[in-house]
């Protein structure tokens, strides 16, 4: 199983791909987290795209081909969720080309969809634990008592999480990232998955369309 998870920022990509990593064995790869990783650490990449990420706009298709191609061929030992990647349809050639080198092609696109202003209320609303990574919202999903995590790490928002900044993430993907739901719909690997109801809800029907 290779499996390419789609959908607009704030769909509830990160939640579902933890679960579908820990159901199906894959392993998670999710290109918004490493290129937060290099932010935080500081590197020559993470300087280069905290501006765009910031914005709400992607970062261009070189770098994260470039940051991404070394971890693709890592993840090829085993079977991989990518989460976040691609965005762009020459990301999608590129990782095609990738994968066609290893024999290993796609075998489900999951495409999460939700209408857009649940979209906003679900990213304005969303935490996330300094220590551990795990995910809260404050209104539907609310952290234990004192507004820290279960693990007692801190929780913050994302600075791309702003309203403003979702409003320009979701017209980003309209433009660039939509057109690959044509594109994998043509290869026939296509799974539209309606994103409404809780985290288990939407998960049994992503469960669905990975069985087929
Ligand atoms: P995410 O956590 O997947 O929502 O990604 C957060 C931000 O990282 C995005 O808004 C982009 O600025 C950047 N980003 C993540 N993945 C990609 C990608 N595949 N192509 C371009 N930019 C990306």
């Amino acid at each position: 199983m290779q499996v390419v998870l789609l959908g607009p920022p704030g769909v509830g990509k990160g939640t579902q791909a933890e679960l579908i990593a820990a159901a199906f064995g894959l392993k998670h790869l999710a290109t918004g987290d490493l290129l937060r990783k290099a932010v935080r650490d500081g590197s020559p990449l993470g300087l280069q795209a905290k501006a765009y990420m910031d914005q709400g706009k992607l970062v261009p298709d070189e770098v994260i081909i470039g940051l991404v191609r070394g971890e693709v061929v890592a993840a090829l030992a085993g079977q991989f969720l990518f989460d976040g990647f691609p965005r762009t349809l020459a990301q999608a050639e590129a990782l095609d080309a990738t994968l066609a080198e290893s024999g290993k092609p796609l075998t489900h696109v999951v495409s999460l969809s939700v209408d857009p202003e649940v979209i906003v209320d679900r990213a304005t609303g969303r935490r996330l634990c300094r220590a551990c990574g795990a995910i809260y919202h404050v209104r539907h999903y609310p952290p234990p008592a004192g507004g820290r995590c279960a693990c007692g790490g801190e929780l913050y928002q994302r600075t791309d999480d702003a309203e403003a900044t979702v409003r320009e993430r979701l017209a980003v993907y309209a433009r660039q990232t939509a057109p690959l739901l044509d594109y994998y719909r043509g290869r026939g690997l296509l799974k539209p998955v309606a994103a409404t109801g809780d985290r288990e809800t939407v998960f049994a029907g992503v469960r669905q369309a990975l069985a087929g």
